[in-house]
C-alpha cells in the first residue's frame, strides 16, 4: 500500500480554512495544502505583486520569473538535502517499455506504491524563488554587486490542515549580491521598510529573530545558531490564528554561503555575501483577509487602493 504521506486528514476542521473556501477565495483538493485560487484572491496576490514592485524595483534591479521546477543538480551542490531533505519535492518519470508501463497500472489497480517504476529526473520542485539565482551568478559580480527581483511557484512537503501551511505557494523575493557590509546594509533597510509595507496594508506585524526548520539531530544545531546570530528575521502577523502568529515575510542573512558554493566574487575578487526578502503571497493575502474580512470590496480604501482592487 502507499505510505500515509501525513497524519493530517484534509476534512479535519478548521474554521478559516472554511471560510475561505465558503467565500471562494480558496478552491481544496483531496490533498492537504493544495488549494485552487479564486479570481478575489487572485485579485489580492496582483495588487501585492504590484506593490512590491513599487517597493523594491531600484534602479538596477533584474527581473526574473522562474518555473516552479529546478536544477536537482544545483539544489544538491547548495546544501539543500544536508539542511531540508524533508521538505524538497522532487521530480520522477517513467522512462520504462510496455513491461514496466502495465506493472504501474496493476499497482495502480491495486492501491500499491508504484514509484518503483518511476526515475529521479533531472529536476526538483523550487523550494523558494532565489535559489537558481546562486549558481546562475557564478564568475565576477559588476562593481556595484547585483539586485535582483525574482519570483517562482514554491513547493514545501508540509502537509496541513492550516489554509497558511501550503505545499504550493508563491513566493517573491528581492536578493542582494556583493560585498559583506553591503549586504549588511541592504538587509538592515529591509527591516523598517518591511514592517511600513505591511502596515501600510492594515496590518500589524511583529518583527523577530527565527530559525528555518533544518532536518534532524544536526539540525538543531544550525537552527540554534541562525537565530543567535540573526541571520533570519521574520514578520509575523495573524493568519490562521490571532494568537499563534505567521510569519509573512522573512529577512535572511546567508553570509558566504553561497558566494563560497558557487563561486560568486565581488568585482575586487573577494567571496560575495547574499541576502534575500521573501513575500509569501499567499501568507500576506490571508493575513488581510483575516484583518480585513473574506469579502475584498469591504476592505478599507486605503488597502484597496494600494492594491489596485477595483471599488
Ligand atoms: P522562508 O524561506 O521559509 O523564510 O519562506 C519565505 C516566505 O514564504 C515565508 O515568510 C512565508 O510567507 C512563505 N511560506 C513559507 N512556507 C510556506 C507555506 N508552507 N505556505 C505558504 N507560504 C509559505
Ligand atoms: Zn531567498
Amino acid at each position: 500500500m502507499i505510505a500515509t504521506i501525513s497524519p493530517v486528514s484534509v476534512t479535519e476542521a478548521h474554521p478559516f480554512r472554511q471560510a475561505l473556501v465558503d467565500a471562494g477565495l480558496l478552491f481544496p483538493s483531496d490533498v492537504p495544502g493544495v488549494y485552487g485560487r479564486g479570481a478575489a484572491m487572485e485579485a489580492i496576490v496582483a495588487g501585492l505583486d504590484a506593490a512590491i514592485s513599487g517597493l523594491g524595483s531600484d534602479d538596477g534591479t533584474s527581473v526574473i520569473r522562474f518555473p516552479p521546477v529546478m536544477s536537482r543538480a544545483m539544489i544538491e551542490r547548495g546544501g539543500y538535502l544536508r539542511s531540508f531533505p524533508h521538505l524538497l519535492g522532487t521530480v520522477h518519470c517513467f522512462e520504462g517499455d510496455d513491461a514496466g508501463q502495465e506493472r504501474i497500472l496493476q499497482q495502480v489497480e491495486r492501491g500499491e506504491d508504484w514509484g518503483g517504476e518511476q526515475r529521479l529526473t533531472d529536476l526538483v520542485l523550487a523550494p523558494a524563488a532565489c535559489y537558481p539565482i546562486y549558481p546562475a551568478s557564478a564568475g565576477t559580480l559588476p562593481a556595484a554587486g547585483r539586485l535582483l527581483d525574482v519570483s517562482a511557484y514554491c513547493f514545501r512537503h508540509e502537509a496541513s490542515p492550516d489554509p497558511a501551511r501550503m505545499q504550493a505557494f508563491r513566493m517573491r523575493e528581492f536578493v542582494r549580491l556583493a560585498d559583506p557590509a553591503t549586504v549588511e546594509a541592504w538587509r538592515d533597510q529591509w527591516q523598517p521598510r518591511a514592517l511600513q509595507f505591511l502596515r501600510d496594508l492594515g496590518l500589524d506585524p511583529r518583527l523577530a529573530p527565527a530559525n528555518d526548520p533544518f532536518f534532524g539531530r544536526g539540525g538543531r544545531l544550525l537552527a540554534a545558531s541562525q537565530a543567535a546570530d540573526g541571520l533570519k528575521l521574520e514578520l509575523l502577523v495573524p493568519t490562521s490564528s490571532d494568537v499563534k502568529l505567521t510569519a509573512v515575510m522573512s529577512l535572511n542573512y546567508h553570509r558566504e554561503h553561497f558566494g563560497e558554493t558557487f563561486a560568486i566574487r565581488t568585482a575586487d575578487g573577494a567571496i560575495a555575501h547574499s541576502a534575500c526578502t521573501a513575500f509569501g503571497m499567499e501568507r500576506i493575502a490571508l493575513a488581510l483577509v483575516r484583518a480585513h474580512g473574506v469579502e475584498p470590496g469591504d476592505w478599507p480604501a486605503e488597502v484597496r487602493a494600494r492594491l489596485r482592487l477595483a471599488a
